[in-house]
């Protein structure tokens, strides 16, 4: 993969991002073939944001390159900002967006400070480094000092606006960031796999990595094991998930106690975790049935939410609704879908009336789901609507988590208990491929457009209910597995 001539390519801030992300990704970035990446609709949400936070920000369009600079626009978009560091590297930025402050610089009295929108709760080292950098190449080409950058937040929905002091410890943070940067990007081979897995989730190298780390079973294959856990069990020499499914789960546990008690009861588990993802075999854990609740309905409600996080905008209820057929067979062929999308404008009251009307509608089917979200959106907006306790206790109890009684039940030979993983492994295929939670959303903003008056396309909405109904579906598929087991034990 490695290429002799980036040797003298520069140093960017998008490689910098990458790599304060995470080392190996922006080696990938440099050496690795672009065949190989995945899309991500993350970064096309990030660019969404950014795209309204700056249009929340500034009074009118930002004016482009150089001359807008020299013409002191409020605000300038599409500069390339080049330099070398100290030691001779070449360096480039390409900020989003400059505003402009009060000042003297040589284009007369005003001066320009970077401005990034970020994702997320809080500002964080990324940010910090971006903004440094760009700040330490304007520096040069204004000719002034660029004593602070800006973070916005709140995709201009509630503009948050943060100054970021850009001065004395971070910029030799930048420094030693861009030094690794280049000592990392010269290696001949890629950078270990991140500590913390949970971020490739994000990232468009994740297919080449989730390969190397199945060939050769890293830790954090093992479902169970993160950044931390991953480290205790380097550091008395468990090196990988082969190791780990040989360890003495007894001695482990001893082994453990070392970085606390709490430790040494993980031990058991995780050994029987890695071994059964060793042999590939499905292991009972607790005695059957595991959906007792499903015996004498008369059908089943598959509920599934899909969410604008940032937003704290749970945007559509879905349902799928499966009666149970002749002889009490379960017939999927008799699966309607019932969507219920919940507008912000319309209120809570409203949503909630209609999801009353459709539970009350099928009062003794239970309502499964896949994880806590579900349950958690559900009774919460129920106490809010002003429900009575006991008809909160009935909703709790109707409301089956399937994801639970999956981990109660089933030890599998899975990396992951998440949805996509345990249903594609029992043979259920979604009917868009590629489609993940971001990608959902990002065609609920598309819809969703700038309000009432000037809604997207209907079709991104068709996308979203398609891939809703397809969760509900793919929650059916695990549930139906948990009752054929049982079945075959009850027959045993
Ligand atoms: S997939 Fe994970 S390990 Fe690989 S480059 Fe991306 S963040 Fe790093």
């Amino acid at each position: 993969m490695g290429d002799t001539r980036s040797a003298d390519k520069p140093l960017t801030d998008r490689l910098l991002r990458s790599w304060t992300r995470c080392r190996r990704r922006a080696w990938l970035d440099r050496h690795g073939s672009n065949q190989l990446r995945l899309y991500t609709a993350h970064r096309t949400l990030q660019l969404d944001d950014q795209q309204r936070s700056f249009v929340a920000l500034l009074a009118r369009k930002p004016g482009h390159g150089l001359q807008a600079c020299a013409q002191g626009e409020e605000g300038v978009v599409g500069l390339r900002l080049r330099s070398t560091t100290r030691e001779g590297l070449a360096v480039e930025a390409h900020p989003a967006l400059l505003q402009r402050r009060a000042g003297s610089s040589r284009w007369g009295d005003f001066v320009y400070r970077p401005v990034l929108a970020r994702q997320g709760r809080r500002l964080t080292r990324e940010h910090r480094l971006q903004l440094a950098l760009a700040g330490r190449l304007l520096e040069q080409l204004q000719q002034a000092p660029v004593r602070d950058g800006l973070a916005l937040a709140g995709s201009g929905r509630r503009l948050e606006r943060e100054r970021v002091p850009l001065g004395g410890a971070l910029q030799r943070q930048l420094d030693e960031s861009l030094t690794k940067l280049a000592a990392d990007l010269k290696r001949p081979t890629p950078p270990a796999l991140a500590a913390d897995r949970r971020k490739c989730t994000l990232c468009s190298w994740r297919g080449v990595c989730n390969a190397d780390a199945a060939r050769e079973g890293h830790l954090s294959e093992v479902s169970g094991i993160g950044a931390k856990r991953r480290d205790m069990l380097i550091e008395i020499g468990i090196d990988g998930l082969a190791a780990l499914a040989d360890a003495d789960p007894e001695r482990l546990a001893l082994q453990l106690e070392r970085f606390g008690e709490q430790h040494g009861a993980v031990a058991a588990p995780l050994v029987a975790q890695a071994r059964a993802q060793r042999d590939g075999c499905a292991e009972l854990l607790a005695v059957p049935p595991a959906l007792p609740e499903l015996a004498e309905a008369p059908g089943v409600l598959l509920y599934d939410i899909e969410s604008d996080p940032d937003a704290r905008d749970d945007f559509l209820h879905g349902f799928v609704r499966l009666p149970r057929g002749l002889e009490g067979r379960w017939d999927l062929s008799r699966a309607t879908y019932h969507p219920l999308l919940a507008l912000q404008e319309h209120g809570e009251g409203a949503c909630w009336t209609r999801l009353q009307r459709m539970l009350r509608q099928y009062p003794d089917w239970p309502v499964l789901h896949y994880g806590e979200t579900e349950s958690l959106a559900l009774r919460r907006m129920a106490q809010r609507q002003g429900v009575g306790d006991a008809d909160l206790a009935a909703l709790r109890r109707r409301l089956v988590d399937v994801h639970e009684r999956l981990r109660r039940h089933w030890r599998l030979p899975l990396n992951s208990y998440g949805l996509k993983t345990v249903a594609d492994w029992l043979g259920f295929r979604w009917g868009q491929t590629g489609v993940d939670g971001a990608r959902a959303l990002l065609w609920w903003r598309q819809w969703r457009g700038t309000g009432p008056g000037g809604r997207g396309h209907v079709q991104a909405l068709r996308w979203i209910f398609a891939y809703n109904r397809d969760d509900g579906l793919a929650t059916w598929a695990v549930a139906a597995w948990l009752l054929a087991q049982d079945e075959t034990l009850g027959k045993g």
